[in-house]
């Protein structure tokens, strides 16, 4: 069975990335990765997406709610575009792979890699000492998340970018350490206009949806008013808007707000510019709701739908998780020989 896993340095492309259900799924994950994970399904390429549930519980989440969010992440996916025929679609904890593998992962990374991983020390924050252990071996568990599928691709927000080249180093030791051409480098996948959506109250910070402000982000799941509100209330700067991308230069609350048109209209910042340089963000935030509407109802109202039969959902997770099992499987399998482990 192992001879079928590959070990030349040709991998054959694989997508896989992952979003936690750790709260409602904001339209940062939707422009910045959600949407961009739907235009590599169709790229034709094999597509494994996962809710990656042993991220969300690497800080406190009530047990109810972590179901409820799985489950609605799962029906945030498919409104979304991403069919479960076409993309192989589960829940992390159901593929126990991904916890076997990064225990070897864990000791592979050394403390200093860990210790400069920035959202580590944001989430961590002052209070580092009562973190959990979780929260500081993240990137080790997502490294494993994406080489247990020995996945070529992965489609991220910006802020991913470092966690990524972890899981670079990750690989590279380990064929390094083994003397073995096993597990890919991986590409890290950061295009479209919104890569980095940033907060509605601090033009700083990206949105989150750890973030304890609500009007900080837009929800998939806000209807037209809330929308339309949160966009009015939108921090901004006073000036009016320019006709060029070089208009934004240290405007990063202007340039969130263009951003975030252009991604959701599928062009690029200076087209947006051209038809609405020179307009107040009196006149403009109206333009940008009726958009975000016009693209986000159809699916918020979809999930809604979809979460009316969560036993749909599940099985769709039972059955997304014994394909990416059929994957992982071997690829463990071939680790443990690697490393030494005894066992058929
Ligand atoms: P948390 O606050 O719990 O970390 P999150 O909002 O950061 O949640 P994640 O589940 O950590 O969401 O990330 C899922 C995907 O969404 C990742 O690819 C990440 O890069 C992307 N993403 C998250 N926030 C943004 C954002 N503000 N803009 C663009 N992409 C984002
Ligand atoms: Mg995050």
């Amino acid at each position: 069975m192992t001879e079928a896993v590959q070990t030349s340095s040709s991998f054959t492309p694989r997508v896989f990335s992952g979003i936690q259900p750790s709260g409602d799924l904001h339209l940062g994950n939707y422009l910045g990765a959600m949407k961009r994970f739907v235009d590599m399904q169709e790229t034709g390429i094999e597509t494994v997406y996962c809710m990656v549930d042993m991220h969300a519980i690497t800080v406190w989440q009530d047990p109810e709610k972590l179901r409820h969010a799985t489950r609605e992440l799962c029906a945030g996916f498919i409104a979304a575009g991403i069919d479960p025929a076409k993309s192989i679609l589960f829940n992390q904890s159901q593929v126990p792979e991904h916890a076997q593998l990064a225990w070897i992962f864990n000791c592979v990374a050394r403390m200093g890699w860990m210790q400069r991983m920035t959202q580590w020390k944001d989430k961590a924050g002052k209070n580092a000492q009562n973190a959990s252990l979780g929260l500081f071996a993240y990137p080790a568990l997502m490294a494993a998340d994406i080489l247990i599928y020995h996945a070529t691709h992965v489609p991220v927000g910006e802020d991913q970018k470092q966690h990524l080249e972890l899981t670079r180093d990750i690989a590279t030791k380990f064929n390094h350490d083994y003397g073995v051409d096993f597990f890919p480098i991986t590409e890290p996948v950061i295009e479209g206009a919104a890569t980095r959506v940033m907060s509605f109250r601090d033009g700083s910070k990206k949105m989150s949806k750890s973030d304890p402000s609500d009007a900080s982000r837009i929800n998939m799941t806000d209807d037209a008013d809330a929308i339309a509100k949160k966009i009015r209330k939108a921090k901004t700067d006073p000036e009016g808007l320019p006709s060029d991308a070089e208009g934004l230069e240290g405007r990063p609350e202007a340039r969130n707000l263009v951003n975030i048109y252009a991604a959701l209209a599928d062009t690029s910042v200076d087209a947006v510019l051209k038809d609405v340089g020179g307009k107040q963000f009196s006149e403009f935030k109206p333009i940008l709701s009726e958009l975000a509407v016009e693209k986000l109802a159809p699916i918020s109202g979809e999930m809604a739908r979809l979460m009316q039969d969560t036993s749909e959902i599940d099985k769709i997770l039972d059955h997304g998780a014994e394909r990416a099992r059929a994957i992982a499987s071997p690829i463990l399998k071939k680790t443990y020989e690697i490393v030494g482990m005894v066992g058929a």
